[in-house]
Parts: structure tokens; sequence; C-alpha cells
């Protein structure tokens, strides 16, 4: 009896684990990549910058969303995505949409600080593309709370065509590439939902909205966490 209850309960713990995994192509890209990424040797943070093609196309100093300069020393990373799925949105044209002044947000007290939206880097199947210096503040997460203020943001594309594991692959590679220039635990690598957004409703934004689970960090978070970490080993391994 007590043999039959021991199997029942290691049948259902197996069945518990195999349900928190999550499923679908793009998170078994993302397992199948975490896998290729441990069993691979050490890498320079240079030779990882060239697998992951940086382009710098800034919007100029001064203008649109670098009106302002604050200042930023980097001490998180603030993950999002698009969802802008139309085949043009891509790393470039957000770029351009960015150097034109077209993302425009409500200015006010305690809310967008400068009247236009900016995040560091946008990055797709293809390339990443930089729009600001990461020594400088963006307008991507919370107003005037601590993400915009001590936190790096990146884009995700979603653009409909574009391969969105490679995309996902090439963003875990580009933070763990700062996480080694600013000395970034992977604790402080964060979903845009880590950052309470004062005066909006939900506070919490479901983004980046493919990696969360019923809209807050769950096992699809802690998947893409597993896949940074296995970049930023890579690196640490380098020395
Ligand atoms: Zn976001």
């Amino acid at each position: 009896m007590s043999r039959v209850f021991r199997l029942l309960t290691i049948v259902l713990l197996a069945l518990a684990a195999v349900s928190c995994q999550p499923s679908g192509p793009l998170y078994d890209d993302m397992r199948q990549m975490r896998y290729m990424s441990q069993s691979r040797g050490p890498l320079s943070p240079q030779a990882m910058l060239q697998e992951v093609r940086l382009v710098p196309d800034m919007v100029p100093k001064g203008r649109h969303g670098r009106r302002v300069f604050r200042r930023l020393d980097p001490r998180y990373i603030t993950v999002h995505s698009t969802q802008n799925y139309s085949t043009q949105a891509d790393a470039r044209q957000h770029a351009l949409a960015l150097k034109r002044g077209a993302l425009k947000a409500p200015r006010r007290k305690n809310g967008n600080r400068i009247g236009y939206l900016i995040w560091h880097f946008s990055v797709d199947d293809r390339m990443v593309v930089q729009h600001m210096p990461t020594y400088e503040q963006g307008e991507h997460a919370d107003f005037d709370g601590p993400g915009n203020r001590y936190s790096i943001g990146i884009e995700m594309c979603e653009n409909r065509g574009g391969h969105l594991a490679i995309t996902v692959d090439r963003t875990a590679k580009l933070c763990a590439i700062l996480m080694k220039q600013y000395n970034i635990p992977l604790q402080n690598v964060v979903p845009h939902y880590h950052w309470e957004r004062r005066g909006v409703n939900p506070p919490h934004k479901d983004c980046p909205n493919f990696l969360m689970d019923n809209g807050r960090p769950g096992a699809r978070w802690r998947l893409f966490q597993q896949l940074v970490d296995a970049h930023y080993r890579r690196l640490q391994q380098h020395g």
C-alpha cells in the first residue's frame, strides 16, 4: 500500500515538474540554445559582441528622447518587448522612429519626464541597434522611478516574420556582456514588470509579454535568466 502511495507521489511530482516547464517552439528553442551555450567553451566579451552585431544608430544628443542629459550609472538591466507585430517593426525601424521623435508620451509631473520614450538598445533576429549611450538615462520603465534612473533599457522586437528565439538569444548575450562590463548581478537583470509605475493601472506592466506567465515573472522568465546565465558563464570562464 505504502509502495503504491510512494509511486503515486513520484508520478504526481514528475507531472508537476513537466507542467511547470514552459511549452511551445520558442521555449524549446531557448532550452536548446541554453544547452548549446553550456556545452561551448570560454568566450571573450569582444567575441560575444561580434556575435550580437552591435550597430550604433544614435538619437542626436540634445534632441527628442535625448533632449535632457541625465547621467546613468547602470545597476540594472530592464528587458522589454515591443508587442509591435508589424513586419516592419524591426530594430532599424525603431531607430528611425526614435530619431524622428515619433515616439511621444504625455509629459507630466511624476510621469514621463521629457515627453518622449527612449531606451538604449533594440534587438531583432539580425542585429542590436544602440539608440543612446549607456551612461545616459532612458525613459522606458517607470517615469521618475529607479527603473529609469538605474537601468539600461533593452527592447526585443517582435516583428512578424522575424525569428523570435534568435532575438531572445541575442538579447541574452547582450545582457551577459553588459553584466560583465558593469558588474551587474543576474538578479538585477529584470523584466519591465519589476518596476512599479506609480499612477498607472496596473502598476506592473505585463512586459516582456511573451516571457511572463499570467502577466508576471514565472517559469518563462526563469528560462530566460538561465539563458543569460549560460552566456555570462562563458565570459566569466574567459576571465
Ligand atoms: Zn516594457
